[in-house]
């Protein structure tokens, strides 16, 4: 290697250091920065939410304390600032996601209420008795359980893509499942209960080749993954806002504007009209036609600033620096005697989720609990994807932006003294 290429090599590194400094990125945090039970807290629980950096908690008292005004409606000085400030942030979301313009970014509570407005509304415009929406083995109840209510109310046949023992899905079967009566493809992006990351690109390509049309559940997939719903090639991509470090209480569907713009409302009600008189009502075009009522305006102001934040730091960059902590954490944890990870796909986000023998997952929170450690312990809202596995529930520990190597350590003590308890 010639010396200009090391020199290269060695400021590339650097960059990538300076562009990643874990210990600055933990000062924007401040939740982490207490001790639980006498000892650092080391949070694992991202997967559920994960935590707000400063600027969007004091972006958010902001809009409290100096424009603070419902949207659309007003005239006034105020609701004029807080309208662009809301529409501001819808513009953040297209630019996140490459969506083709801010027409396709609806607001809705969650990546729950985007999933059911897309069963409900494409259910009744483009669904007959017999037809197929096709899911995976390994979803969140969010998408299944409103494609099973479809599916007693309109006739419509649910059909899954099994997953293999490492949790991968079988592609095999799924070209199979694929067929003229197939009409929606439903899917994760990223599983929260094993971490496997879905082909959607492929998923996508293959349902498109049948007239099929793609949702997917991004929930998981937008704070470790770039992602591009134009190169996916996708329908629709439904996320949450607090997982990526921003508030609860909003989300997105994002669809194609032709499409999203042939469906029907989901619920009715104040700023989604364009007219109303007491025989019938006319609508606004999307997205507004989905977003009945005052919309979350702090919470979208928040998401917006949450999404400034990721983008700062880069997408690239969390991924590069949560896949070192992923593989460490697996080497870590398949060390210990007894310990039995679920989910191993070849591919996967930095999820790990684990048994150990003769310790139920809850003990196994409990005990880490009390050690300053915070995982998820339970299903995960994921049912299925336990049967699967043949196990009733897990341990979960999801890895975000501010994780530690260190904090992988404390996790292994932790898990040490639930040995020690149950051994
Ligand atoms: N899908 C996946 C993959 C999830 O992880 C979650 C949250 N655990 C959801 C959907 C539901 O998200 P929310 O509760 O924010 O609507």
């Amino acid at each position: 290697m010639s010396d200009s290429m090391k020199t290269a090599e060695v400021l590339e590194g650097a960059n990538s250091m300076l562009a990643f400094d874990v210990e600055r990125v933990r000062a924007d945090f401040p939740i982490l920065h207490q001790e639980i039970y006498g000892q650092p807290l080391v949070y694992l629980d991202n997967g559920a939410s994960a935590q707000c950096p400063r600027a969007v908690i004091d972006s958010m008292s902001e809009v409290y304390e100096t424009y603070y005004a419902n949207v659309h409606r007003g005239v006034h000085y105020l609701s004029q600032r807080s309208t662009d400030a809301f529409e501001g942030a819808r513009e953040k979301v297209a630019r996140f996601i490459n969506a083709a313009s801010a027409d396709e970014i609806v607001f809705a509570r969650g990546t729950t209420e985007a999933i059911n407005l897309v069963a409900d509304s494409f259910g009744r415009a483009f669904l007959e008795p017999g037809d197929e929406v096709i899911i995976s083995h390994m979803e969140h109840h969010s998408n299944i359980v409103p494609w099973q209510l479809l599916r007693d109310r309109a006739g419509i046949v649910l059909k899954v893509i099994p997953i293999d023992d490492s949790g991968n899905l079988v592609m095999e079967a799924y070209r199979e499942l694929l067929g003229p009566r197939t009409k929606l493809v439903a899917i994760t992006h990223v599983a929260n209960s094993i971490g496997t990351i879905v082909p959607v690109k492929e998923v996508a390509r293959l349902a498109h080749a049948v007239g099929a049309k793609v949702l997917i559940d991004g929930a998981q997939a937008v704070p470790h993954l770039q992602v591009d719903v134009q190169d996916l090639g996708v329908d629709f991509y439904a996320f949450s806002s607090h997982k990526l470090y921003g508030p609860t209480g909003i989300g997105v569907l994002w669809g194609r504007f032709d499409l999203l713009n042939a469906l029907p409302p989901y619920q009715g009600g104040g700023d989604m009209i364009q007219r109303v008189t007491l025989e019938k009502s006319e609508f606004k075009a999307a997205p507004h036609r989905f977003e009945a009522g005052t919309p979350a305006i702090v919470e979208a102001v928040g998401l917006g600033v949450a999404i400034d934040y990721v983008t700062a730091l880069g997408l690239d960059n969390i991924a590069a620096h949560e896949h070192g902590i992923l593989a460490y954490a697996t080497a870590k944890l398949s060390a210990v005697e007894g310990l039995e990870i679920v989910g191993t796909a070849e591919d996967k986000a930095a999820i790990v989720s684990f048994t150990m023998l003769g310790a139920h997952p809850h003990d196994i929170g409990t005990i880490l609990d009390r050690t300053g450690v915070a995982v998820r312990a339970g299903h995960h809202c994921a049912e299925p994807t336990m049967d699967r596995f043949g196990v009733d529930a897990t341990a979960r520990a999801s890895f975000g932006l501010y994780n530690t190597r260190e904090e992988v350590d404390q996790l292994v003590e932790g898990l040490m003294l639930v040995k020690e308890f149950f051994g």
